[in-house]
């Protein structure tokens, strides 16, 4: 008998580990189950064009509808998983029926942080986004809670729509967790010029409403900022009850996630793991997922690639995961674009120019090459990718002069043959 892959999660992940499960030569039956009524779509939009008005709902599906039929995936929408049987390979749905595996891949992502603060907005999926476009279309101020990437994007979307708005940030600086200090200072200059007013160091103390809405939201320092919506954008955590419950290994890190090796697999190895709810070791490092070196990306690139690297297990080719992370925010008229990982940086080149918001930051651990911030220099994002996918370490000197060829050197250093 050809054997089953049930896949949990019908977003990024899950769609794309059934397409890859299917080009490496999986003939079996796939399941593809998600809780979202919705077919698996496309979520960057939800806090940047499509708030605006400017992206069509009808665009935002991942998949033509064909792609389903054609690949043999049975997409089974409004479908909660409850519960999984490790031990009869089985998965429960909802509705008390269940589902047997030979391959069963976890993909079930995030779900928003929340505060409890009734009436307030949160932006994960479709339906909240709907829920948001609509409230915010009569809205004059608003107030969004927490100053990450979802945070400042909404903030640029509702202000650009005309709403003022007022971001309240309990760090020090915006994008605290997930940027550099220089990167950080100019999107808090761009918003601001914008019109957006900042209050970092603060935290929400009170709240009042009025005829069920929130119309004054009370910091800690005792300032009221009078409202008519409030968004909160404070993070997400991964949905890793089930894996939990069935007594999958876990990364130790807080906020970690299913650990998996370098392959994609669980601590069963009829189980594997994709995207936002996984926690992996980079490849080639002696530690394992359970290690606080671990690490859980919440992006686009990284439940596509980690995907494929899950697919490829279940077919039998096991080839490590070793993409070069990417990310991606357009706020306003910026794009900014990220490549690799900064975390442990000791310093950095600035490449381009700050004041015609056309720049990159390179920045590295001694002469190592760790990581590239871009605004508005979309080639060069991709040339970081390139370097950093091929091991290359240009010099700070070399990148900081903009008329330095970067594109003619990385040419030449994958041709030079290795001593
Ligand atoms: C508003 C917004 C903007 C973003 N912008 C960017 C961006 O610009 N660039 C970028 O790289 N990333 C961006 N991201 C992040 C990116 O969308 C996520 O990293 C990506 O969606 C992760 O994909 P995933 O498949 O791992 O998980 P998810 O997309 O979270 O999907 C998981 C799915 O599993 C389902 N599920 C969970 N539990 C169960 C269960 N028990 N049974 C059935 N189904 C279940 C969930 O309902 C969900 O549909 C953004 C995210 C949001 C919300």
């Amino acid at each position: 008998m050809k054997p089953t892959l049930v896949i949990i999660g019908a977003s990024y992940a899950g769609t794309q580990l059934a397409a890859s499960a299917r080009e490496y030569g999986f003939d079996g039956r796939i399941v593809l189950l998600g809780e979202e009524p919705d077919a698996p779509y496309q979520r960057p939009p939800l806090s940047k064009s499509f708030l605006t008005g400017q992206f069509a709902e009808a665009r935002l599906p991942l998949r033509s509808p064909a792609f389903f039929d054609e690949e043999r995936v049975e997409w089974r929408p409004s479908t909660r998983v409850t519960r999984i049987d490790r031990d009869r390979r089985e998965v429960v749905l909802h509705d008390g029926t269940s589902l047997r595996y030979d391959h069963l891949a976890l993909t079930t992502g995030a779900r928003v942080r929340t505060l409890a603060i009734e009436g307030a907005f949160y932006l994960r999926d479709l339906a909240d986004a709907r829920r948001l476009a609509e409230a915010s279309r009569t809205a004059r101020s608003v107030v969004v809670i927490g100053g990450g990437y979802i945070g400042l994007e909404v903030a640029a979307s509702l202000r650009q729509s005309g709403a003022e708005v007022t971001v309240v940030e309990a760090e020090s600086r915006v994008l605290a967790r997930v940027a550099s200090e220089p990167l950080s200072t100019f999107v808090l200059e761009a918003h601001t010029a914008q019109g957006v007013q900042f209050r970092l160091n603060r935290k929400v103390a009170a709240l009042h409403a009025r005829a069920g809405h929130i119309d004054t939201i009370e910091l800690d320092d005792g300032a009221r900022l009078s409202c008519d919506l409030v968004v909160v954008g404070i993070g997400v955590v991964p949905n890793v009850e089930l894996a939990q419950s069935c007594g999958l290994r876990m990364a130790s890190t807080p906020g970690g996630g299913v650990a998996v090796d370098a392959y994609a697999r669980t601590s069963d190895p009829a189980i594997v793991a994709a995207g936002d709810c996984a926690s992996f070791v980079p490849h080639g490092s002696a530690t394992d997922a359970t290690d606080a070196s671990a690490l859980r990306i919440e992006s686009v690139q990284n439940a596509n690639d980690m995907a494929k690297t899950a697919a490829a297990t279940i077919v039998g080719r096991l080839e490590p995961y070793r993409a070069v992370p990417w990310f991606w925010s357009d706020q306003y008229d910026l794009k900014l674009q990220m490549a690799g990982l900064n975390t442990g940086w000791t310093h950095y080149a600035l490449r381009g120019s700050l004041e015609a918001r056309k720049f990159s930051l390179f920045y590295f651990r001694g002469d190592a090459l760790l990581a590239v911030d871009s605004v508005n220099r979309p080639q060069e994002h991709m040339l970081a990718r390139k370097l950093l996918a091929g091991d290359l370490h240009p010099t700070q000197q070399q990148v900081s002069d903009d008329a330095f060829d970067l594109k003619g050197w990385i040419a030449q250093a994958t041709t030079r043959p290795s001593a």
